[in-house]
């Protein structure tokens, strides 16, 4: 999993809209659009310029709008946010994966499978994998910060 995403998956602003959806009307209109979240991601990730995974070229490529991959013009490989991420290896479109990701980061009750299997027109089956693979990111994240603050508490003694 990609160390940048989480810490940031929880809060992923999408892009074009400069704010963090309010509701869940705002979050699907914001991330449903499969382009968005695509820039999204990749924005979360490298900020101001892609970053070719292959070269590490941040300049010299362009992106494939049919297939929502970059092309590296110095290297000439293809490659896309989701590498190395949970979102990695899965047919699940970004959009779905983000809705889901708003949805367990502003929900006070536990999200079921259910809910999202409606909402998002997959299969529980579907709900049930992205669901823990979202609360298994969420789970290192949080880990990794206790991690953090008990090394920086251990210096501070
Ligand atoms: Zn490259």
């Amino acid at each position: 999993m990609h160390p940048s995403l989480v810490d940031t998956h929880t809060q992923i602003i999408p892009a074009d809209t400069g704010r963090f959806p309010a509701t869940l009307l705002e979050a699907m209109s914001f991330y449903g659009d499969p382009d968005v979240a695509t820039r999204t991601l990749a924005a979360a990730r490298w900020a101001d310029a892609p970053e070719c995974l292959h070269c590490h070229s941040r300049d010299r490529h362009f992106y494939i709008s049919t297939r929502r991959i970059w092309k590296c013009r110095s290297c000439r490989k293809q490659f896309s946010p989701k590498a190395g991420t949970i979102f990695e290896d899965s047919p699940i479109g970004l959009d779905r994966w983000l809705i889901a990701i708003w949805m367990v980061a502003n929900s006070e009750q536990r999200v079921s499978t259910y809910r999202l299997h409606r909402l998002l027109g997959v299969t529980q089956t579907t709900t049930t994998f992205m669901l823990r693979r979202i609360r298994l990111a969420i789970q290192a994240r949080s880990s990794a910060s206790e991690r953090s603050a008990a090394i920086a508490a251990a210096r501070a003694r």
